[in-house]
């Protein structure tokens, strides 16, 4: 497990899958302040370490989304200006959508 909590296998798994914000599809470190790669639990549950539930998003989207469901998230200004909602994001996140709402 990574300091994080996140099993090494999802962990691994998950980088090869998540090259860019899965939220706003900034490539990680390229922009500058905020675009560093950082673990989100897109189900804020840190007891559900699933490749399905864990991904990397930009430090400035994981910081706007904070304990936030999508939903709520996606309505607020931050998503709204950067046409972050539950169509434009990874596939990863639309899929996490169709299973369980959001
Ligand atoms: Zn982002």
């Amino acid at each position: 497990m990574n300091n994080w909590g996140i099993p090494l296998e999802i962990e691994t798994l998950v980088r090869s899958r998540d090259r860019k914000c899965v939220y706003c599809h900034i490539e990680f470190n390229k922009a500058g302040t905020g675009s560093g790669a950082s673990w989100e639990h897109i189900i804020n549950d840190i007891k559900i370490t699933t490749a399905e539930n864990i991904a990397l998003c930009c430090r400035s989207c994981n910081s706007s989304k904070g304990a936030k469901s999508l939903r709520v998230w996606f309505s607020k200004d931050y998503c709204v200006k950067r046409n972050i909602n539950e169509s434009t994001v990874a596939d990863i996140v639309r899929v996490h959508i169709s299973k369980y709402g959001y």
